[in-house]
């Protein structure tokens, strides 16, 4: 796999587009943004006038962009015309599950042999510039392995989740039980510290009990608690409270559509929306502490 056409190189698609360079790649590049587009030619990639015009005689295609409509109007415009037979065209960005069955189904009834994955990331701009992404895949299991060389070079792991839209699913739903375990475990910080018990004591003991969870252990939402976490510098950086609330409200919308009962994925929705209005939604999500510990939230 020789030739790479990325389209959408922003904060993620950006360090990504330039790990596929690294990897001896030739990369075609295109973002609508001027900007993003002399940064991706700074890092080796070849600057495309359009969408179009990046996936010609590319061997695979990926798209790393907002949501679902601009993932559709690129598929529809841009991509499926213009790209070779046969191409494998893989979307990392994340979307909702109905806009990624579309594009697959768009991409085979266009009847040129495409080949079509959906490969949203877990991880944010430090594994995408890092390559050192998560990636969940929806996709024809007799494509995972090409698409796998595909993302090698931007991936730590990549891991087949099912058919066409399952990756999606699979990020939803990681992404629902993060937003609620994260509100949990600050919930109970919030308690402790009510109670009187330091959160240092609290952390020992609920680190090797059964409150035990990644967003204490891993990500613990207190400054100066656990390993390194962005509750360390004021929760810049880290995963953006506004992007964990487009991924609860795609859980909510695939919650809607499915007939799944997920109230506790709506609680935690309307709690990080509560933080966006704010002003808040560029802090990171485990800033939620802050609101619930003043006690303003009920
Ligand atoms: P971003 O807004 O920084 O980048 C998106 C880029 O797409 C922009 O540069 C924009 O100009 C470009 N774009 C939009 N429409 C286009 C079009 N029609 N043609 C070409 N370019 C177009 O967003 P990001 O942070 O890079 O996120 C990208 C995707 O990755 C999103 O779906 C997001 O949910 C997901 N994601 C982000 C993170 C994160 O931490 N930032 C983590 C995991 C997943």
């Amino acid at each position: 796999m020789q030739s790479i056409a990325f389209i959408g190189l922003g904060n993620m698609g950006g360090g990504m587009a330039a790990n596929q360079v690294k990897a001896g790649r030739t990369v075609r590049a295109f973002d609508l943004s001027d900007r993003a587009l002399a940064k991706a030619s700074d890092a080796g990639c070849m600057a495309c006038s359009s969408a179009a015009e990046a996936v010609k005689g590319a061997d695979a295609v990926i798209t790393m962009l907002p949501a679902g409509k601009h993932v559709l109007s690129v598929y529809e415009h841009d991509i499926l015309p213009m790209a070779a037979a046969g191409t494998l065209l893989v979307d990392c960005s994340t979307i909702d599950v109905d806009s990624a069955r579309k594009a697959a189904s768009l991409a085979q009834a266009a009847g040129k042999g495409f080949r079509t994955a959906d490969a949203p990331v877990s991880g944010g701009t430090a594994a995408a510039d890092g390559g050192t992404l998560a990636f969940m895949v929806g996709c024809d299991p007799t494509d995972f392995a090409d698409v796998e060389t595909a993302l090698d070079p931007m991936s730590r792991v990549t891991i087949h989740a099912g058919d066409s839209g399952a990756g999606q699913a699979a990020k939803i739903c990681n992404n629902m039980l993060l937003g609620i375990s994260m509100i949990g475990t600050c919930e109970a910080f919030a308690l402790a510290e009510r109670l009187g018990l330091s959160a240092e004591r609290f952390f020992e003991i609920s680190s090797q009990s059964s409150g035990q969870n990644w967003s204490m252990t891993s990500y613990c939402p207190v400054e100066g608690v656990g390993p390194a976490s962005p509750a360390d510098r004021n929760f810049e950086g880290g995963f953006a409270t506004d992007m964990m609330l487009k991924d609860l409200r795609l859980a909510k919308e695939a919650a809607m559509t499915s007939g799944a009962v997920t109230p506790m994925g709506g609680h935690a929705e309307a709690l990080y929306a509560m933080l966006s209005e704010q002003g808040l939604g560029h802090k990171d999500f485990s800033s939620i502490i802050e609101l619930l510990s003043k006690g303003t939230v009920k």
